[in-house]
């Protein structure tokens, strides 16, 4: 049994839903097939869940596109009587249905409940396609399977559970390929979830883990994972091999290849995960496993993040930064789910930086200084670089003004514009 992941590049277009098929066509059996949202549609049902909330009807434009986007997708699938088109109409029906609503006070649970769309809309087109073409499969509802706790738009999953359930569910007695949407699940009482963003990737590891798959196979517009991002950098290598360890870490500071999330089921499971090209079948791609040694070959890595906002504090009455202090930050970092990517500490004030995020920016630095006194600067580029070398280090920042330079044996962090 193996597991197939497709990202929302491989699924963006018609054409490229053509050469899922005739990837899946060529793989193995038993296989899950795990599918993101097709392009960029997480982020336009972002955009509409955002203005939603805040009771702004500008998003009726932006639902009326995706439609069409989705539906000109399939015109160029399917003939014009297919039943795919009514059950398109019901997802997006069941959307609207959703948007009619007034906002909850809870901006995660309806954010969820609007962004889970886009998955079921790409596998629904996706699942009836490789019917239609002859390649039998079952669509099947990730929330069914998926159960998490009620930690919404970031939901944990319920290891034991959602196993319990895969496995009741996906028995291949019925079918020997399954198509299941990434990134979304449902809490206890039904209501839908979503993993994080990118959480595709670790859907498939979770349905991997539980069906204690062979491997994982990541297909992407990218021939495997580089040192630096290949369409920015001339020279990025690709790796042949990297060990589990190292491509958390590489996944932790923001390399966008696989969901940081994704590695410690398979790593405790000892499942490898292939990064292969979805255009380009005889490229060889990159294998993350249980590597005695970190990389393959040896080199610098970049990783390069952007839309930081680095946040300074110092204490209101000029006095040392606590213990107490940090764990107050830290506190309220949580209570507005964001995420923190570097921080430094001196006697006087405490910085760290942390992915800009419109929704809650402005909440997060009002309750900082009921506390502190703040700075924060946005539109900043977060690079670490691992296994850093002073060559690498001055490359990256020339002609740059640096607001944070932190270096550790193995990584160097430079917060930069
Ligand atoms: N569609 C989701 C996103 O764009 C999940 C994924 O692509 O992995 O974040
Ligand atoms: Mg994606």
């Amino acid at each position: 049994m193996e597991v197939y992941k497709f990202g929302g590049a491989s699924v963006q277009n018609a054409e490229n839903i053509r050469q899922l098929a005739n990837i899946v066509k060529q793989g193995p059996r038993p296989l899950i097939v795990v599918v993101s949202a097709m392009g960029k549609t997480t982020n336009k049902l972002e955009r509409i869940a955002n203005a939603y909330y805040l009771h702004n009807r500008d998003y009726k434009n932006d639902v009326l596109e995706l439609k069409k986007y989705h539906f000109s997708v399939a015109q160029e699938l399917f003939e014009p009587q297919d039943k795919v088109f009514t059950k398109l109409e019901n997802l997006f029906g069941q959307l609207n249905e959703q948007l009619q609503r007034q906002p909850s006070m809870n901006y995660d649970y309806d954010y969820d409940r609007i962004v889970h769309f886009g998955e079921l809309l790409s596998t629904t087109i996706i699942s009836c396609y490789l019917n239609r073409t002859g390649i039998k499969n079952l669509w099947i509802d990730a929330r069914e399977l998926i159960k998490t706790d009620s930690d919404f738009r970031r939901a944990k999953v319920m290891w034991a559970e959602a196993q319990k359930r895969i496995k009741e569910r996906l028995t291949f007695t019925d079918t020997d390929i399954y198509i299941t949407q990434g990134f979304i699940g449902s809490n206890i009482n039904g209501h839908p979830v979503t993993l994080g963003r990118e959480g595709s990737d670790f859907s498939a590891a979770i349905l991997a883990w539980a069906t204690d798959a062979q491997k994982v196979t990541v297909w992407k517009d990218v021939e495997g994972i580089y040192s630096a991002d290949p369409k920015l950098w001339q020279e990025a290598q690709r790796f042949d091999q990297l060990s589990y360890d190292e491509a958390i870490e590489l996944a932790f500071y923001g390399a966008k290849v696989i969901h940081p999330k994704t590695l410690k089921p398979l790593k405790e499971k000892s499942i490898p995960l292939y990064v292969r090209s979805f255009i380009n079948l005889r490229a060889k791609g990159t294998v993350i496993t249980d590597f005695d040694r970190d990389l393959s070959p040896m080199m610098p890595v970049i990783i390069v993040k952007d839309n930081q906002t680095l946040i300074s504090i110092k204490r209101q009455d000029s006095g040392f930064i606590s213990e107490q202090d940090m764990e107050l930050v830290f506190s309220i970092i949580n209570h507005y789910k964001l995420n923190n990517n570097v921080m430094q500490r001196s006697a006087l004030s405490f910085s760290f930086c942390i992915d800009f995020d419109r929704v809650h920016l402005a909440f997060f630095i009002e309750e900082l200084r009921r506390h502190f006194s703040v700075k924060y600067n946005t539109g900043l580029r977060l690079i670490t670089i691992r296994h850093y070398d002073a060559e690498t280090i001055k490359k990256m920042t020339a002609g740059r003004e640096i607001f944070l330079h932190q270096q550790s044996r193995t990584n160097v962090y430079l917060v930069v514009r």
